[in-house]
Order: structure tokens, then sequence, then C-alpha cells
């Protein structure tokens, strides 16, 4: 059984959970400890003793701890990568891909440790000098979901390291495997005991004592609307720094002078790679007349053509849905949409493949409208909707009506509808003739409206959520 860690220790549990391979359900990968309330409190403990110390420490010692774990990390990236594959679901390929990234996180994160400023300005008082610094939080609660595996818990623990802050990190209950990997490349890297606390077990019970114990002092949270509402309340009825991460229904608006080919391949990769459970994955596809239907016929051929299978054979390109209850729900929503009278041209469908999982044809689903539940709300799989629209202010429109606003996307040739879209699309992130998901791991990642909550995450921008500002005034 894989333990939990709580201060600087390997602590097992009597209750365990076993981690199962979407592409094989009988392949059990490992067995992980739950914790309880008792491990969770334990764990918090740990992490408000250990940040006296560690919210003192010099750049340079949490500089070496994330460079050394960035170095593990992109050294071991392929059998890392082989174990988020296994436990999630996504390719190969897609899954040393995001192990890079995490690696490539802790490496800018090692770097930002040495970079962090503060001010020194005039008093407006004579002779008085008024300084302003930035200081750890304390003790950050991080809450993760099951899309990005390791990639998620990366972006969220490099930076609180990263500022002073000590960390207790509670995997979502389906991939507890990279996180751990993490958490023991980050104990043998130097991270000191308690700074660095793993606690695997259910949103219900780990996730809800984090919230409610007052020891916890900033909680930053990826995942569900619904739960994230509920994370919002309980850090507010306690003052808690909080940053939410949730939902999308992402648009990706095609005019008619794009370039067909590049439409269609964002198309597809933004709505169908990762098994299209990325909370930037493109799920509103908005078409104007003219380039319609020969978007909507070479995008069904690109997906007739797409390779479905276990994620980590070679030539799969969209592996399983993460379980049942995903694979139910993406069937409950073409049906849905069929219902509303959607037009499902293409997938929608189980599949069965050499061994047992959750395989799922990716969905084109045409003539919907704005107005229908498979336009309002988020599916997380393979499944997107085209919407036909007359010019490019009726897509501007579509594109914006919605409750979301995390990532919005554009395929032109036009500079004027490009700059336009740029300055107009409601979201936190706008991608010209690029899928709307893929991002850089440098620059500010989060949304508006119901997407995001809080300050930023990633890039130097996330030091707004994981220091506190102090101002100080000395007088001679
Ligand atoms: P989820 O809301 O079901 O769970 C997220 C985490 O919250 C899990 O670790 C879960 O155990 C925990 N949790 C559940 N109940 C809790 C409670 N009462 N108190 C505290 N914690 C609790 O989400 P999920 O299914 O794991 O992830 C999918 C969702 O995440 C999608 O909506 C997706 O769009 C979103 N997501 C958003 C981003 C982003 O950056 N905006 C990135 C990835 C995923």
């Amino acid at each position: 059984m894989k333990p939990l860690l709580i201060n600087g220790e390997w602590i097992t549990t009597s209750h365990g959970r076993d981690n199962i391979n979407p592409s094989d359900i009988s392949d059990v990968i490992d067995v992980y400890a739950q914790a309880g309330i008792a491990e969770t409190q334990a764990a918090i403990q740990a992490a408000a003793q250990a940040g006296e110390k560690w919210g003192h420490s010099t750049p340079q010692q949490r500089h070496d701890v994330l460079l050394r774990t960035a170095n593990e990390i992109l050294q071991r990236k392929d059998e890392i990568g082989r174990l988020l594959s296994r436990e999630e679901g996504k390719t190969l390929a897609e899954g040393v891909a995001e192990t890079t990234r995490a690696a490539q996180i802790f490496d800018f994160f090692a770097g930002e440790a040495l970079r962090l400023t503060g001010d020194k300005l005039a008093s407006v008082r004579p002779g008085v000098e008024v300084d302003v610094t930035r200081e750890p939080v304390g003790v950050v609660g991080i809450i993760a979901p099951w899309n990005f595996p390791i990639a998620i818990p990366a972006w969220k623990m490099a930076p609180a390291i990263c500022y002073g802050n000590t960390v207790v990190m509670k995997p979502a209950e389906l991939v507890p495997g990279c996180a751990w990997v993490l958490a023991d490349i980050l104990h043998r890297s130097g991270a000191p005991a308690g700074v660095v606390n793993l606690v695997m077990g259910p949103g219900s019970v780990v996730g809800q004592e984090m919230l409610e114990n007052p020891r916890v002092d900033a909680i930053s949270f990826t995942g569900s609307v619904a739960t994230g509402a509920r994370v919002g309340d309980a850090c507010m009825k306690q003052m808690k720094k909080v940053q939410l991460e949730m939902g999308g229904k992402n648009p990706f608006v095609i005019l008619d002078d794009a370039d067909l080919e590049t439409a269609v391949e964002c198309t597809v990769n933004g709505a169908f790679f990762s098994t299209g459970q990325r909370c930037t994955a493109s799920s509103r596809i908005i078409v104007t007349e003219g380039i319609h239907n020969r978007f909507v016929e070479a995008v069904i051929d690109r997906v007739r053509m797409l390779v479905v299978d276990d994620a980590l054979k070679s030539t799969t390109q969209i592996g399983p849905v993460v379980d049942e209850t995903q694979l139910q729900q993406d069937l409950d929503y073409v049906a849905i949409a069929r219902a509303q009278g959607g037009n499902v041209r293409v997938g929608g469908e189980e599949l069965r493949r050499e061994k047992q999982g959750f395989y799922f044809q990716p969905a084109l689903i045409t003539d919907t409208q704005n107005t229908m539940r498979i336009n309002r709300e988020e599916v997380f799989g393979p499944v997107a909707s085209v919407i036909r629209v007359k010019d490019y202010d009726e897509a501007l429109h579509v594109a914006n009506d919605t409750e979301f606003g995390l990532s919005s996307g554009i395929c032109t040739t036009s500079l004027k509808y490009a700059s336009h879209f740029k300055r107009h699309a409601e979201a936190g992130m706008v991608m010209v003739n690029l899928p709307t998901a893929g991002v850089d791991y440098h620059v500010p990642f989060g949304g508006r409206k119901a997407s995001s909550y809080g300050a930023r995450e990633q890039g130097s921008y996330a030091r707004e959520f994981f220091t506190i500002v102090k101002t100080a005034y000395t007088a001679p």
C-alpha cells in the first residue's frame, strides 16, 4: 500500500483504495492509503509547525529543493508519464508531455524563488521610509482534480513552496499515483519535514477538514463549479484566502475566411485530445454560414480516422474516459443533445476494445442552438457541438453568451476580427488560430465568470495568491 506523507514520515492506514487503469480495469496500479480526519489534522498541524522555519528559509534553500525536484521529474519523465497514462487514461505521449510540463513548472519556480522583490518608497511624512514586502500566506491546502494528475499538483505546489508556504496536498481520488510520486520526490529533494504533506482520501472527509480547520490559511482548489462553490463558501466563513479554478464551456469561432485545415486541426485537438477532459476543451464550435458545411464534413472525416484505444499503445490518439461515471455522463449528454434536436453526425457511442475499459467514440453534434443543455453545461468529455451563425457579430455574441469564461478561440485570417475578438471575448484566455486548450507555463492561467475566482495561477502572477503583502514604516 502506498502511504500518506505526514511530517516527513510515511504513514499507512487501515483503509486503502485501488487505483484502476481506465484502459484495462483488470489492471490495479496500486493501493493508496486513505486518510481520515485524524490524519488530515496531523498533516495540517505538521504544516503549521514546519511553516515557522520554512517561512523564514532563504531563497537559495527554496530554489535548491525546487530545482532538484524539476531535475528528477525530467529524468524520470518516461516512467512517470507512463504511470500518468495508466491511471488517468490520456495517451502515453500526452502523459510524458504533461510530466515534462511539471518539471518545467518546478524549474520556473526555482528561479522565481530568487527573484521575489518588494518596493521601497519615501513616505509622505518627512524622514519616514516605507517598505512593501511579500510574506508567505502560511499553510496552503491544495485540492486537485483528476484530469491533470501531475501538472495541476505541480502548478500549485511549486509556487506554494517557492514563496515559503507549507502544503497539505489532497489529490483527486481517481489519480493518487502521480501526486504520490511528486510528494516522494519533493521529500527526497530536501523539503524539510512538514513542508510537504500528502493526504489521499475523499473530498467529503479530507477536503472538508482542510476547509474547516482554522490552521489552514489558504485553499487552492481546481475542480467542478459545484464543489468550487462549496469550497468558496467554507473559506469565506473563516476568511481563508481562496483560489478557485473551475469548469468551462469554451467556444471556438470559425469564420468564413478561416484556413479550413487550421480550423479542423484546432477543433479536433481542442475538443477531443486528452479525451476532451480538459477544462479548456472546445465544446461549442461556432461556425459562420459560408464555411459551415465544408468544415463539418472535414471534421467528421478527421474524427473517423482517430484511433481510440489503450492509452499505452503507441498508435492510440485518444485514450479512454477516466471512469464509468464520466463515461455515463458523456453518453447521457449525447442523448440529451439528440432529444433536444441535435444531430449526432459522428461518434457518441461506447466502444469495445481488446481489454475492458471506458472507451468512447468522440462525438460531433450539429444543428444545435446555444440555449440547449449541451451548450450550457460542461460535459467534460470528447463531445463537441456545432452552432451555425450568420456572421462575426452573431458569433461573438454566442461565444460570450455563457456562464463560463475560461478560454475562447477564433479561427480567421482577418486581423480586424482577430483583434476585435481578443478585446471583446469574455474569457481569461483568448486563442487566435490555436486550439482553446494548450497553454504556456510562464504566463497567467485562469478565467472569468463562473470559471474562476481569485488570483491567477502560474507564471510570476502566482505570487498574488501565494504571498501576502506587508507595508512597514520606519522612522529614523
Ligand atoms: P470535483 O469538483 O469533483 O473534485 C475536485 C476535488 O475536490 C477533488 O479532489 C475532490 O475530492 C474534492 N472535493 C470534493 N468534495 C469536496 C468537499 N466537500 N470539500 C473539499 N474538497 C472536495 O472535480 P473533478 O471531477 O475532480 O474535476 C473535473 C472538474 O475540474 C471539471 O469541472 C473541470 O473543468 C475542472 N477543472 C478546471 C481547471 C481549471 O483550471 N479551470 C483545470 C482542470 C479541471
